[in-house]
């Protein structure tokens, strides 16, 4: 069964940290060998994996995001929002993770997360576990 993570994104753009979520998700599910599905139905927002240790590297990675893809540009797209579509495309809306002795096989320094690139809103994360 597929589970509904919902997450509350409180600023424009945001990493939001759904790493304790995925591994009750986890630990309910009962998996313990097995492949974490996490996707995110959305075109502006995205999953990333990236340091949990220092929250500086979650502001970094927004800045750098910003000045790769800037709010105003030479956009089309009528609702305004192209630089979060786009944002949305570069990160990419799933991971898919390695579950071992019924916890997610991350790195000691990883993190797990949301990405919000058009808050804040209201948001859903889908994730299926599936045993080996
Ligand atoms: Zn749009």
């Amino acid at each position: 069964m597929t589970k509904t993570l919902n997450v509350r994104s409180r600023s424009k753009t945001e990493l939001i940290d759904i790493t304790e979520d995925i591994r009750r998700i986890i630990a309910e599910e009962g998996i313990k060998d097995g492949l974490c599905f996490i996707y995110v139905p959305h075109t502006t927002a995205g999953i990333t994996i990236n340091e949990g240790a220092d929250p500086a590297v979650k502001r970094d990675i927004l800045v750098a995001l910003s000045k790769l893809v800037p709010f105003e540009g030479d956009y089309q797209h009528l609702e305004g929002n192209s630089a979060a579509h786009i944002k949305a495309t570069l990160v990419g809306t799933s991971h898919c993770i390695l579950i071992e002795e019924g916890k997610p096989l991350l790195g000691t320094w990883q993190s797990i997360y949301f990405c919000e690139f058009d808050g804040p809103r209201h948001r859903r994360v889908l994730v299926k576990t599936i045993s080996s």
